[in-house]
């Protein structure tokens, strides 16, 4: 197996003070050296974060897929590496809904990422009704081959697989569902990246809890978990971490 990664998306939540949760999440991740644990806080907060828990991974939810230049509120992978982040989560449902990102700007996101020496975690999964239509798995496959980056390797690259309607929604797939899809994807990976695919960490998301967490971690091809809500607080991510180990 994998070494695991359990990671946070704060998403547009947090605040300075919200930073005094990483105490005890830096301390849980620390009790647990046998699995990688990270934060993903809104940008003005990583450099913060980093200072606040120099141990712990921090990392951003986006990045430009340029160096630098003129482009008015966003930001470079290298700037997010100079301030200590580590990871940059692209392809975001959220992202991908709200801001028209489709598979070939995630992509270069990712590549751009993985340029500045960030881990990229690139996000895939299909909607509520593409799983109705019997579509999930080959919707997947498509966002893996236009939005997976063809030097990714196991050092710089994860995959997270996140039903769009598992998000925020407290549903997940079942166990055979996760298992099915992560297979699917570790099926294509290995297509796509040759022996680094099998090297790749594949993390489930949507609505993964204390009460969930060590079912889903303990799914074939479940490398870790991409929590949103729950890892507001280390009330609820400490578990998740705990879960995971
Ligand atoms: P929730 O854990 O809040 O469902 O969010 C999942 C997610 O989108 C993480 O990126």
């Amino acid at each position: 197996a994998l070494r695991k990664l359990v990671a946070g998306n704060w998403k547009m939540n947090g605040s300075l003070a919200a930073l005094a949760e990483l105490d005890a999440i830096a301390a849980a991740a620390a009790a647990h050296p046998g699995l990688d644990v990270a934060i993903c806080p809104p940008f003005p907060l990583i450099q913060a974060a980093v200072q606040r828990q120099p141990a712990l991974a921090i990392g951003a939810q986006d990045c430009h897929t340029g160096t630098s230049g003129a482009h008015t509120g966003d930001v470079a992978a290298a700037l997010i590496a100079d301030v200590g982040g580590r990871y940059a989560i692209v392809g975001h449902s959220e992202r991908r809904a709200d801001h028209g990102e489709d598979d070939a700007l995630v992509r270069a996101k990712a590549e751009a990422a993985i340029a500045a020496g960030l881990v990229a975690i690139v996000c895939v999964g299909e909607t509520e009704a593409e799983r109705d239509a019997g579509r999930a798995v080959a919707v997947v496959e498509g966002q893996l081959d236009g939005s997976v980056p063809p030097a990714g390797t196991g050092a710089t690259l994860v995959v997270a697989y996140e039903p769009v309607w598992a998000i925020g929604t407290g549903r997940t797939p079942s166990a055979g569902d996760v298992g099915e899809m992560h297979g699917a994807i570790r099926a294509r990976l290995q297509t796509l990246l040759g022996g680094e695919g099998a090297k790749v960490r594949i993390l489930y998301g949507g609505s993964v809890k204390p009460a969930n967490a060590a079912e889903l971690m303990a799914v074939a091809d479940v490398d870790g978990a991409l929590v949103g809500g729950a890892s507001l607080t280390a009330e609820q991510f400490v578990p998740i971490i705990a879960g995971a180990a």
